[in-house]
Protein backbone atom coordinates (compact mmCIF):
# COMPACT_ATOMS: atom_id res chain seq x y z
CA UNK A 1 0.00 0.00 0.00
CA UNK A 2 1.10 3.58 -0.66
CA UNK A 3 1.74 5.59 1.87
CA UNK A 4 -1.60 7.51 4.00
CA UNK A 5 -0.90 10.67 4.95
CA UNK A 6 -2.03 12.64 7.97
CA UNK A 7 -4.23 15.09 6.27
CA UNK A 8 -4.63 15.68 2.56
CA UNK A 9 -6.53 18.99 1.85
CA UNK A 10 -10.01 18.84 -0.03
CA UNK A 11 -10.71 20.22 -3.54
CA UNK A 12 -13.69 20.44 -5.14
CA UNK A 13 -12.33 21.51 -8.68
CA UNK A 14 -14.11 24.53 -8.84
CA UNK A 15 -11.46 26.82 -6.41
CA UNK A 16 -9.54 27.68 -9.18
CA UNK A 17 -12.73 28.91 -11.32
CA UNK A 18 -14.01 31.06 -8.48
CA UNK A 19 -9.97 32.53 -8.28
CA UNK A 20 -9.93 33.21 -11.54
CA UNK A 21 -13.27 35.13 -11.53
CA UNK A 22 -11.85 37.01 -8.46
CA UNK A 23 -8.72 37.82 -9.92
CA UNK A 24 -10.53 39.89 -13.12
CA UNK A 25 -13.17 41.38 -11.73
CA UNK A 26 -10.94 43.84 -11.10
CA UNK A 27 -11.39 43.87 -6.93
CA UNK A 28 -9.14 41.47 -5.44
CA UNK A 29 -8.73 43.25 -2.10
CA UNK A 30 -10.36 42.56 1.33
CA UNK A 31 -14.44 42.92 2.12
CA UNK A 32 -14.98 41.88 -1.89
CA UNK A 33 -17.90 40.19 -3.76
CA UNK A 34 -16.66 36.75 -2.41
CA UNK A 35 -15.97 37.88 1.11
CA UNK A 36 -19.63 39.00 1.06
CA UNK A 37 -21.14 35.66 -0.25
CA UNK A 38 -18.60 33.86 2.18
CA UNK A 39 -20.37 35.77 5.24
CA UNK A 40 -23.51 35.48 3.97
CA UNK A 41 -23.67 31.59 3.75
CA UNK A 42 -22.79 32.07 7.29
CA UNK A 43 -24.96 33.88 8.97
CA UNK A 44 -28.28 32.44 6.46
CA UNK A 45 -27.38 28.81 7.41
CA UNK A 46 -26.47 28.58 10.83
CA UNK A 47 -27.95 32.24 12.09
CA UNK A 48 -25.09 34.47 13.08
CA UNK A 49 -26.10 38.01 13.84
CA UNK A 50 -22.60 38.95 12.05
CA UNK A 51 -19.68 37.30 10.58
CA UNK A 52 -16.12 38.35 9.14
CA UNK A 53 -13.91 36.92 7.02
CA UNK A 54 -10.43 36.90 8.68
CA UNK A 55 -7.10 35.46 7.15
CA UNK A 56 -6.96 32.93 10.38
CA UNK A 57 -8.90 31.80 13.07
CA UNK A 58 -5.84 33.17 15.51
CA UNK A 59 -6.81 36.62 14.24
CA UNK A 60 -10.22 36.14 14.99
CA UNK A 61 -9.31 35.64 18.11
CA UNK A 62 -7.33 38.46 18.34
CA UNK A 63 -10.24 40.25 16.97
CA UNK A 64 -12.41 39.05 20.06
CA UNK A 65 -9.87 39.55 22.60
CA UNK A 66 -10.01 43.25 21.19
CA UNK A 67 -13.63 43.74 21.70
CA UNK A 68 -14.26 42.18 25.04
CA UNK A 69 -11.91 44.68 26.19
CA UNK A 70 -9.01 42.52 27.27
CA UNK A 71 -7.51 44.68 29.31
CA UNK A 72 -3.27 44.39 31.49
CA UNK A 73 -4.93 42.52 34.65
CA UNK A 74 -7.86 40.45 33.38
CA UNK A 75 -7.91 37.14 33.42
CA UNK A 76 -9.37 34.90 30.86
CA UNK A 77 -9.86 31.06 31.32
CA UNK A 78 -8.67 28.88 28.34
CA UNK A 79 -8.02 24.34 28.34
CA UNK A 80 -5.00 23.88 28.68
CA UNK A 81 -5.38 21.44 25.77
CA UNK A 82 -5.76 22.97 22.51
CA UNK A 83 -4.03 25.19 20.21
CA UNK A 84 -1.08 28.20 21.00
CA UNK A 85 -3.41 30.74 19.62
CA UNK A 86 -6.91 29.98 21.64
CA UNK A 87 -4.52 31.41 24.88
CA UNK A 88 -1.91 33.84 22.19
CA UNK A 89 -4.41 36.19 21.34
CA UNK A 90 -5.94 37.19 24.81
CA UNK A 91 -2.26 36.87 26.21
CA UNK A 92 -1.30 39.73 23.71
CA UNK A 93 -3.76 41.74 24.90
CA UNK A 94 -2.53 41.73 28.52
CA UNK A 95 -4.72 39.11 29.93
CA UNK A 96 -3.70 36.61 32.56
CA UNK A 97 -4.03 32.99 31.02
CA UNK A 98 -5.86 31.09 33.46
CA UNK A 99 -5.76 26.99 32.24
CA UNK A 100 -8.65 24.83 32.86
CA UNK A 101 -8.18 21.31 32.91
CA UNK A 102 -10.04 18.88 30.41
CA UNK A 103 -12.85 16.51 31.54
CA UNK A 104 -12.25 12.86 32.10
CA UNK A 105 -14.27 11.29 29.51
CA UNK A 106 -13.21 13.88 26.47
CA UNK A 107 -10.75 16.68 25.88
CA UNK A 108 -12.97 19.45 26.26
CA UNK A 109 -13.10 21.97 28.93
CA UNK A 110 -14.44 20.63 32.40
CA UNK A 111 -17.12 22.43 33.20
CA UNK A 112 -18.00 20.76 36.69
CA UNK A 113 -14.81 22.69 37.43
CA UNK A 114 -14.95 26.10 35.92
CA UNK A 115 -16.35 27.91 39.12
CA UNK A 116 -13.46 27.58 40.75
CA UNK A 117 -11.34 29.28 38.42
CA UNK A 118 -13.32 32.52 38.43
CA UNK A 119 -12.34 35.22 40.72
CA UNK A 120 -13.19 39.24 40.18
CA UNK A 121 -10.07 39.42 37.40
CA UNK A 122 -12.15 37.17 35.22
CA UNK A 123 -13.35 38.91 31.90
CA UNK A 124 -13.74 35.93 29.40
CA UNK A 125 -13.76 32.03 29.06
CA UNK A 126 -12.86 30.62 25.80
CA UNK A 127 -13.90 26.86 25.29
CA UNK A 128 -13.10 24.79 22.57
CA UNK A 129 -15.15 22.41 20.89
CA UNK A 130 -12.22 19.45 20.26
CA UNK A 131 -12.77 17.42 17.20
CA UNK A 132 -15.79 19.02 16.66
CA UNK A 133 -17.79 17.81 19.47
CA UNK A 134 -19.50 20.62 21.94
CA UNK A 135 -18.43 21.81 25.24
CA UNK A 136 -21.15 21.80 27.93
CA UNK A 137 -22.71 25.35 26.93
CA UNK A 138 -25.66 25.55 28.84
CA UNK A 139 -23.22 25.71 32.32
CA UNK A 140 -20.38 27.31 30.63
CA UNK A 141 -23.03 30.49 29.30
CA UNK A 142 -24.95 29.68 32.83
CA UNK A 143 -21.64 30.65 34.68
CA UNK A 144 -21.28 33.60 32.35
CA UNK A 145 -24.25 35.05 32.89
CA UNK A 146 -23.70 34.76 36.63
CA UNK A 147 -20.76 36.72 37.00
CA UNK A 148 -20.99 39.02 34.45
CA UNK A 149 -18.20 37.34 31.50
CA UNK A 150 -17.60 36.95 27.96
CA UNK A 151 -17.72 33.38 25.99
CA UNK A 152 -15.66 33.59 22.72
CA UNK A 153 -16.09 29.66 21.75
CA UNK A 154 -12.90 28.58 19.74
CA UNK A 155 -14.73 26.81 17.03
CA UNK A 156 -11.73 26.33 14.46
CA UNK A 157 -12.93 22.99 14.40
CA UNK A 158 -16.45 22.67 14.78
CA UNK A 159 -17.93 23.52 11.43
CA UNK A 160 -21.65 21.92 11.02
CA UNK A 161 -21.92 20.95 13.81
CA UNK A 162 -24.05 21.21 17.12
CA UNK A 163 -25.14 21.35 20.87
CA UNK A 164 -28.85 20.89 21.30
CA UNK A 165 -29.53 21.86 17.68
CA UNK A 166 -27.77 24.98 17.73
CA UNK A 167 -24.66 25.48 15.77
CA UNK A 168 -21.42 25.73 17.16
CA UNK A 169 -20.27 28.71 17.17
CA UNK A 170 -24.11 30.62 17.58
CA UNK A 171 -23.75 30.35 21.57
CA UNK A 172 -21.04 32.14 22.91
CA UNK A 173 -20.89 36.48 22.47
CA UNK A 174 -18.30 35.71 20.09
CA UNK A 175 -16.61 32.39 17.97
CA UNK A 176 -14.06 32.19 15.89
CA UNK A 177 -13.44 29.58 12.90
CA UNK A 178 -10.61 28.23 10.97
CA UNK A 179 -9.99 27.27 7.42
CA UNK A 180 -6.40 26.16 7.44
CA UNK A 181 -5.45 23.15 5.23
CA UNK A 182 -5.70 21.13 8.38
CA UNK A 183 -9.75 21.76 8.39
CA UNK A 184 -13.08 20.02 6.95
CA UNK A 185 -13.62 23.21 4.80
CA UNK A 186 -9.95 25.08 4.08
CA UNK A 187 -8.81 28.06 2.39
CA UNK A 188 -4.88 27.79 2.87
CA UNK A 189 -5.29 29.73 6.00
CA UNK A 190 -8.28 31.82 7.02
CA UNK A 191 -10.51 32.45 9.96
CA UNK A 192 -13.83 33.72 10.26
CA UNK A 193 -15.18 35.60 13.11
CA UNK A 194 -19.03 34.96 14.09
CA UNK A 195 -20.79 37.97 16.05
CA UNK A 196 -24.04 36.97 18.58
CA UNK A 197 -23.87 39.88 20.27
CA UNK A 198 -25.27 42.81 17.82
CA UNK A 199 -23.85 45.41 20.46
CA UNK A 200 -20.80 44.06 18.40
CA UNK A 201 -21.19 44.32 15.19
CA UNK A 202 -20.07 47.75 14.52
CA UNK A 203 -16.98 48.07 16.19
CA UNK A 204 -15.80 44.51 15.02
CA UNK A 205 -15.85 45.82 11.65
CA UNK A 206 -13.74 48.56 12.27
CA UNK A 207 -11.43 46.54 13.81
CA UNK A 208 -11.16 44.44 10.75
CA UNK A 209 -10.30 47.48 8.94
CA UNK A 210 -7.20 48.84 10.59
CA UNK A 211 -9.40 50.94 13.06
CA UNK A 212 -11.18 53.03 10.25
CA UNK A 213 -14.39 53.02 9.31
CA UNK A 214 -14.37 51.82 5.88
CA UNK A 215 -16.54 49.38 5.51
CA UNK A 216 -19.62 52.09 6.36
CA UNK A 217 -18.23 54.29 4.09
CA UNK A 218 -17.72 51.53 1.56
CA UNK A 219 -21.56 50.74 2.03
CA UNK A 220 -22.48 54.37 1.28
CA UNK A 221 -23.24 55.42 5.33
CA UNK A 222 -20.72 58.10 5.50
CA UNK A 223 -19.29 60.35 3.18
CA UNK A 224 -15.35 60.12 4.12
CA UNK A 225 -13.55 57.08 5.84
CA UNK A 226 -10.83 57.98 8.61
CA UNK A 227 -8.82 56.15 11.83
CA UNK A 228 -11.59 56.11 14.61
CA UNK A 229 -10.34 53.44 16.96
CA UNK A 230 -7.90 50.69 17.58
CA UNK A 231 -7.25 47.46 15.00
CA UNK A 232 -5.32 45.78 12.31
CA UNK A 233 -5.58 44.35 8.69
CA UNK A 234 -7.43 41.34 9.77
CA UNK A 235 -9.15 40.75 6.24
CA UNK A 236 -8.02 38.58 3.61
CA UNK A 237 -8.11 39.30 -0.23
CA UNK A 238 -10.87 38.08 -1.84
CA UNK A 239 -8.75 35.85 -3.95
CA UNK A 240 -8.98 33.63 -0.45
CA UNK A 241 -12.64 33.85 0.14
CA UNK A 242 -13.26 32.52 -3.85
CA UNK A 243 -11.31 29.57 -3.32
CA UNK A 244 -13.21 29.06 0.54
CA UNK A 245 -16.74 29.86 -1.50
CA UNK A 246 -16.07 26.89 -3.68
CA UNK A 247 -15.46 24.34 -0.11
CA UNK A 248 -18.81 26.21 0.91
CA UNK A 249 -20.64 25.12 -2.14
CA UNK A 250 -19.53 21.57 -1.38
CA UNK A 251 -19.49 21.63 3.09
CA UNK A 252 -22.12 18.76 2.88
CA UNK A 253 -20.62 16.27 0.40
CA UNK A 254 -17.10 17.01 2.89
CA UNK A 255 -18.65 16.36 5.84
CA UNK A 256 -21.09 13.26 4.71
CA UNK A 257 -17.42 11.78 3.25
CA UNK A 258 -15.75 12.49 6.65
CA UNK A 259 -18.65 11.19 8.86
CA UNK A 260 -18.51 7.67 7.38
CA UNK A 261 -14.82 7.65 7.78
CA UNK A 262 -15.33 8.45 11.12
CA UNK A 263 -18.32 5.89 11.80
CA UNK A 264 -16.06 3.00 9.79
CA UNK A 265 -13.33 3.89 12.67
CA UNK A 266 -15.29 3.73 14.96
CA UNK A 267 -16.86 0.40 13.90
CA UNK A 268 -13.32 -0.78 13.82
CA UNK A 269 -12.11 -0.19 16.59
CA UNK A 270 -14.88 -0.99 19.11
CA UNK A 271 -13.75 -4.02 20.22
CA UNK A 272 -10.42 -2.99 21.58
CA UNK A 273 -12.14 -0.16 23.81
CA UNK A 274 -14.30 -2.85 24.99
CA UNK A 275 -11.29 -5.39 25.90
CA UNK A 276 -10.03 -2.08 27.67
CA UNK A 277 -7.18 -1.58 25.38
CA UNK A 278 -8.10 2.11 24.14
CA UNK A 279 -10.74 4.72 25.09
CA UNK A 280 -12.17 5.89 21.57
CA UNK A 281 -14.28 9.79 21.39
CA UNK A 282 -17.01 10.44 23.39
CA UNK A 283 -19.79 12.13 22.32
CA UNK A 284 -22.55 13.56 24.95
CA UNK A 285 -26.00 12.96 23.36
CA UNK A 286 -26.22 16.69 23.08
CA UNK A 287 -23.43 17.13 21.01
CA UNK A 288 -23.34 15.83 17.08
CA UNK A 289 -20.03 14.77 14.99
CA UNK A 290 -19.11 16.69 12.56
CA UNK A 291 -16.25 14.26 11.18
CA UNK A 292 -13.69 16.97 11.82
CA UNK A 293 -10.98 13.95 13.85
CA UNK A 294 -10.61 10.49 14.58
CA UNK A 295 -8.67 10.41 17.97
CA UNK A 296 -8.30 7.26 20.17
CA UNK A 297 -6.51 7.64 23.88
CA UNK A 298 -4.12 4.79 24.87
CA UNK A 299 -3.64 3.45 28.36
CA UNK A 300 0.37 5.24 28.65
CA UNK A 301 2.26 7.92 26.30
CA UNK A 302 4.98 4.49 26.05
CA UNK A 303 2.21 2.28 24.63
CA UNK A 304 0.79 5.76 22.25
CA UNK A 305 4.15 6.59 20.88
CA UNK A 306 4.88 2.51 19.78
CA UNK A 307 1.72 2.28 18.18
CA UNK A 308 2.40 5.44 16.32
CA UNK A 309 5.92 3.80 15.63
CA UNK A 310 4.15 0.24 14.59
CA UNK A 311 1.52 2.34 11.92
CA UNK A 312 4.43 4.79 10.30
CA UNK A 313 6.36 1.34 9.69
CA UNK A 314 3.29 0.30 8.05
CA UNK A 315 3.49 3.81 6.08
CA UNK A 316 0.17 5.16 7.85
CA UNK A 317 1.14 9.00 9.35
CA UNK A 318 -0.72 8.73 12.58
CA UNK A 319 0.19 12.02 15.49
CA UNK A 320 -0.20 13.27 18.83
CA UNK A 321 -2.11 16.43 18.99
CA UNK A 322 -1.19 19.26 21.57
CA UNK A 323 1.05 19.55 24.30
CA UNK A 324 -0.24 21.37 27.73
CA UNK A 325 -0.08 24.82 27.51
CA UNK A 326 0.12 25.53 31.24
CA UNK A 327 3.78 23.37 30.83
CA UNK A 328 5.13 25.43 27.61
CA UNK A 329 8.06 26.97 26.90
CA UNK A 330 6.44 30.26 27.00
CA UNK A 331 3.86 29.87 29.51
CA UNK A 332 5.10 27.28 32.49
CA UNK A 333 6.93 29.74 34.74
CA UNK A 334 3.36 31.94 34.44
CA UNK A 335 1.48 29.33 35.02
CA UNK A 336 -0.31 29.28 38.91
CA UNK A 337 1.05 25.77 39.52
CA UNK A 338 -1.93 23.86 39.66
CA UNK A 339 -1.73 20.10 38.01
CA UNK A 340 -4.19 19.50 35.12
CA UNK A 341 -4.01 15.81 34.68
CA UNK A 342 -6.71 15.09 32.40
CA UNK A 343 -4.87 17.81 29.89
CA UNK A 344 -1.14 15.60 30.28
CA UNK A 345 -2.98 12.61 29.75
CA UNK A 346 -4.41 13.79 26.64
CA UNK A 347 -1.13 15.11 25.49
CA UNK A 348 0.70 11.74 26.36
CA UNK A 349 -1.60 9.36 25.47
CA UNK A 350 -4.00 10.34 22.35
CA UNK A 351 -3.25 10.28 18.62
CA UNK A 352 -4.92 11.26 16.05
CA UNK A 353 -5.90 8.51 12.40
CA UNK A 354 -5.88 9.82 8.85
CA UNK A 355 -8.78 11.68 8.41
CA UNK A 356 -9.61 13.49 4.79
CA UNK A 357 -11.80 13.63 1.81
CA UNK A 358 -10.40 11.19 -0.46
CA UNK A 359 -9.05 8.39 2.24
CA UNK A 360 -10.70 5.61 0.61
CA UNK A 361 -12.90 3.07 3.07
CA UNK A 362 -9.99 0.34 2.00
CA UNK A 363 -7.38 2.98 3.03
CA UNK A 364 -9.22 3.03 6.28
CA UNK A 365 -9.91 -0.89 6.88
CA UNK A 366 -5.96 -1.10 6.46
CA UNK A 367 -5.39 0.70 9.09
CA UNK A 368 -8.19 -0.58 11.11
CA UNK A 369 -6.29 -3.87 10.75
CA UNK A 370 -3.18 -2.50 11.15
CA UNK A 371 -3.88 -1.34 14.65
CA UNK A 372 -5.07 -4.83 15.45
CA UNK A 373 -1.97 -6.14 14.35
CA UNK A 374 -0.26 -4.23 17.23
CA UNK A 375 1.30 -5.77 20.47
CA UNK A 376 -0.74 -3.77 23.42
CA UNK A 377 1.29 -4.00 26.42
CA UNK A 378 0.12 -7.18 28.09
C1 LIG B 1 -6.69 25.22 13.92
C2 LIG B 1 -7.00 25.81 15.25
C3 LIG B 1 -6.65 27.14 15.57
C4 LIG B 1 -5.83 28.02 14.66
O1 LIG B 1 -6.41 28.25 13.45
P1 LIG B 1 -5.64 29.17 12.37
O2 LIG B 1 -6.68 29.40 11.33
O3 LIG B 1 -4.48 28.36 11.89
O4 LIG B 1 -5.22 30.41 13.05
C5 LIG B 1 -7.06 27.65 16.78
N1 LIG B 1 -7.74 26.91 17.66
C6 LIG B 1 -8.06 25.63 17.41
C7 LIG B 1 -8.84 24.87 18.43
C8 LIG B 1 -7.68 25.03 16.21
O5 LIG B 1 -8.00 23.75 15.98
Amino acid sequence: MEKIPFNKPYLTGKEAHYIYQAVYSGKISGNGQYTQICQKFFEEKYGFKKTLLTTSCTDALEMSAILVGIEPGDEVIVPSFTFVSTALAFYRQGATIIFADSRKDNPNIDADRLEELITPATKAIVPIHYAGIACDMDKIMELARRYNLFVVEDAAQGIESFYKGKPLGTIGHFSTFSFHETKNVNAGEGGLLGINDERFIERAEVIWEKGTNRAEFFRGEINKYGWVDIGSSFLPSDIIAAYLYAQLENLLEIQRKRVEIWNRYYMGLKNLENKGLVTLPWLPPEATNNGHMFYMVCRTGDERDKLIAHLKNLGINAVFHYLSLHKSAFYADKHDGRTLENSDRYTDCLLRLPMYYELSLDQCQYIINSIHDFQFDK
